[in-house]
Order: C-alpha cells, then sequence, then structure tokens
C-alpha cells in the first residue's frame, strides 16, 4: 500500500492550539498497526465508519461494493459498518467453509437472515412451499406479513415428496423448510427432494427457477450440511448452537456466489446488520468450539432421549437419534458429523402421558413449572444449543402464534416439552429429571 495512505493525519499534528473538548473527539487514538492477518485473536472492529484519505477512494469504495464477480478478490475498500467490515468479513468467511457453501453473508438475527434470504428470491405473486412445521416466528413471518406482499405460502407436508410434486405451480419459487423440524423434530429428505427440484427446474427457464433453502439451525454444521446434500442455500440463527453461549445474537444465509450480492445489497437497505462485537465473539468462541459443544451435547442428549423413552409417565419421545422415531433412517443418511459419525444433535422432543391430550397438556405444564422451581441444571427459557439445557412448551411459548384448533396440523402437540441439552454432566441431568418426574 502507498505509504501515504497508511499514515494518518493526526500523527504529525500539532493539537495543543484546538480546545479540551475538540482533543476528546480526536485524541490519538489511531495506529498504523492495526494489522488483522498478524493478530493471533482477531481485534475488534468498533468503528461504524472507515476513513477514506480521497474522494477518489470512497467513490472506488462505493462503485466496488456488492460487485463479487469484478472486485471478490479485491483488497475491500472499507466504507461503513452496514455495508461491511473486518470482523463480519472474518466470520462470514469461516461460516462459509463449515457449511460448504461458496459464500456467507451475516444478519442481526436468524430472522434477518431468513427474511432476507426469502426478500431476494421473491416478489408479488410468487409461491413458496414450506413444511408444516416450523419455527413460530417464521410463521408469523408467512401468515402476517406475506399476505401484504401478495406472496402465497402453503405449508403442507415435505416428507411427502408426491404431495409437493403436486403443489408446485408455474408461481412456486421457493422449497423452504427446517430438518430436524423445530419443535418436533421431523425430517425432511434433502437429497430426494433436492432431485425432484431439479427435475422440475430443467423445464423452467432461468427466471422460475426454484430455490431449496433449508434453515440448519437445529443440526447445527457440525451435524449436517444441506449444501451438500442439494439445497441451494442454507440459514442459521447464529444465536443458537453456533454462537453456543447465549450471550449474542445473529444469523447467516449460505450458498452460491451468484447469491452474494443480493444478499449483500438487501442488508445495506434493509438494513439487518449484524453487530461487529456479535461477530467478533461468534468467530472467537461459538465457531472454534462448536465441534466440542456437539459431541458433549449430542452424547448427553442420547442418554436423555433413552431414559424418557423408557419413563413411565412419558407417551411418547422424538429424537432422531432414537430407533424407535420415525425420521431415524433418513437422520442416519444425512445427520453426518465432521468425521463421518451419525450426528442426531442435541434436541429432544418429548410428550407426558395423559388420558386426554388436554390432560397431557395439563401434566407437561405442571412437570415444565417444577422444572422451573426446582430443577439446577435445567431451566425454563426459549432458544438452544447454549451452556444450560433449556426447557420450553412450545404450544405456549416459541409457536404460541399457532392457535391451538391448529396445532396438530402444524405437527405440534398441546402437551409437546422441548428440551435443548447444554453441557452439563449428563448424569446431573439424568438425576434433575427423575427428580422432578417423580414429583409430578
Ligand atoms: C431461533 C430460531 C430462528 C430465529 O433466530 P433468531 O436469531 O432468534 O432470529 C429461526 N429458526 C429456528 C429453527 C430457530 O430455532
Amino acid at each position: 500500500m502507498d505509504e501515504k495512505k497508511t499514515k494518518n493525519v493526526n500523527d504529525e499534528l500539532d493539537d495543543s492550539k484546538y480546545s479540551m473538548s475538540t482533543h476528546l473527539i480526536y485524541g490519538k487514538n489511531v495506529s498504523n498497526k492495526w494489522d488483522y492477518s498478524h493478530h493471533v485473536t482477531a481485534p475488534i472492529s468498533s468503528s461504524t465508519t472507515f476513513r477514506l484519505d480521497s474522494v477518489e477512494r470512497g467513490a472506488a469504495g462505493f462503485m466496488q461494493f456488492a460487485q463479487t464477480e469484478k472486485h471478490g478478490k479485491d483488497s475491500p475498500i472499507f466504507i461503513y459498518d452496514r455495508l461491511g467490515e473486518p470482523n463480519k468479513d472474518m466470520l462470514e468467511e469461516n461460516l462459509a467453509h463449515i457449511e460448504k457453501g461458496e459464500m456467507a453473508v451475516s444478519f442481526a438475527s436468524g430472522m434477518g437472515a431468513i427474511s432476507a434470504v426469502l426478500g431476494i428470491l421473491t416478489k408479488t405473486g410468487d409461491e413458496i412451499i414450506t413444511h408444516t412445521t416450523l419455527y413460530g416466528c417464521t410463521i408469523s413471518l408467512f401468515n402476517n406479513w406475506y399476505p401484504n406482499y401478495g406472496i402465497g405460502v402453503k405449508p403442507i407436508d415435505l416428507r411427502n415428496l408426491q404431495t409437493l410434486l403436486n403443489t408446485i405451480t408455474s408461481n412456486t419459487k421457493v422449497i423452504y423448510f427446517e430438518t430436524p423440524a423445530n419443535p418436533n423434530l421431523d425430517i425432511i429428505d434433502i437429497p430426494a427432494l433436492s432431485e425432484l427440484i431439479r427435475d422440475v427446474n430443467q423445464e423452467r427457464d432461468a427466471e422460475h427457477q426454484i430455490r431449496i433453502v433449508v434453515d440448519n439451525t437445529f443440526a447445527t454444521p457440525f451435524c449436517q450440511r444441506p449444501l451438500e446434500l442439494g439445497a441451494d442455500f442454507v440459514v442459521h440463527s447464529l444465536t443458537k448452537g453456533i454462537g453456543g453461549f447465549g450471550a449474542d445474537m445473529g444469523g447467516v444465509a449460505i450458498g452460491r456466489n451468484e447469491f452474494r450480492d443480493m444478499l449483500l445489497l438487501y442488508r445495506k437497505d434493509f438494513g439487518a446488520v449484524l453487530n461487529t462485537k456479535s461477530a467478533w465473539a461468534i468467530l472467537t468462541y461459538g465457531l472454534p468450539s462448536l465441534h466440542l459443544r456437539q459431541k458433549q451435547q449430542i452424547t448427553s442428549a442420547k442418554r436423555i432421549a433413552e431414559y424418557l423413552e423408557n419413563h413411565p409417565k412419558i407417551d411418547f419421545v422424538n429424537y432422531p437419534g432414537l430407533e424407535s422415531f420415525k425420521g431415524h433412517d433418513l437422520a442416519k443418511k444425512q445427520m453426518i458429523d465432521f468425521d463421518g459419525n451419525f450426528a442426531p444433535g442435541s434436541m429432544i422432543y418429548f410428550v407426558l402421558k395423559g388420558e386426554t391430550p388436554q390432560q397431557s397438556k395439563v401434566n407437561g405444564g405442571k412437570f415444565m413449572d417444577y422444572v422451573a422451581d426446582h430443577a439446577y441444571t435445567m431451566t425454563l427459557a426459549v432458544s438452544l444449543g447454549h451452556t444450560r439445557t433449556l426447557i420450553e412448551h412450545p404450544a405456549s411459548m416459541t409457536h404460541s402464534v399457532v392457535p391451538p384448533e391448529e396445532l396438530e396440523e402444524r405437527g405440534l402437540n398441546a402437551g409437546g416439552v422441548r428440551l435443548a441439552i447444554g453441557l452439563e454432566k449428563v448424569e446431573d441431568l439424568l438425576m434433575d429429571l427423575d427428580d422432578c418426574l417423580k414429583a409430578i
């Protein structure tokens, strides 16, 4: 780099002629040694805006923004945090790598990432086909906002590919799902669905291609990489297993380079920008510990799912690692960790027994209230992929947007309990679970 460009005007300036209040703004807090490539742990960028040296350089920065093909290999001219900065760039590079994508664009939250991907893929008149069971706020996005934009959303059982084929119309633009689904852990066959869509797409022109978007939050890239299995996009809530400590919100969309510029432009204009401190924390703490945390959580989840399955007060348990689980064989094929092992994840869904669904709901509620008051190792709270084991009641919390009469068609049980395994010693979790189940 040109010597003049790396120097800061403040270096040689005699600031004695300025007032204290002005000095407080400028100080000497500049460094020519801000050197990302030689820091062992990355520094945190705390600047919303970047010094541009000259109007010419500023103009070049604006021209290069969101021009991946032309300028993707250039060293970036940073302009303003909402357009891009080094911490997000580093995080995105790493996230693209672990999901086997060509690029990643981060967002302020999982919902920010989901609405951005769907925002660049759809317009008025288009249709999205989704699985019936989805995270509550994603259902809310589809039910409460998309009708205003004239975008149709059709929830169907995506485990049945013939139903999917019958539902696709000339307006279909996106197939959207979670696998395992939140909260009941339905498993959708990503390779088979992708193959079907590939065939359908062969008959359609470039503008009418159907894209497959998978929310991989429950599995994390440690357990499953949907792009390798044929999906076009992966979205994540970084708030969950990837962030891993429950300290930062974030989201990401990962896919092919051809979509990067649109996602950057969308993020710039709709504004769901991940803050630098969270990008740094996820990069520094979340990603490096992901495989260790996941391994531990999976080992515990298996033990706990087996324990629950054999408990006389439990009606049924959904966990991809249980042989009795409907999606078990499919999960074994597509939930594979970095080392090639079956990796069924850290989420468990179960229902307590009751003479009627109403009674099982009452029992589930009693159980969770008891846990909230008595269990040291389980916390009544939404979210997942945390150091602490979290327990919640989807029908009245994460999925409260679903009216009671629609719970069944959405794959939910009125009394369903969602358990997100943390990093505690599994014997302690089993002890607390046993005490709580005994007490109710
Ligand atoms: C939490 C969650 C989201 C939303 O993520 P936020 O970071 O809370 O916006 C989306 N999908 C799934 C499956 C989730 O669990």
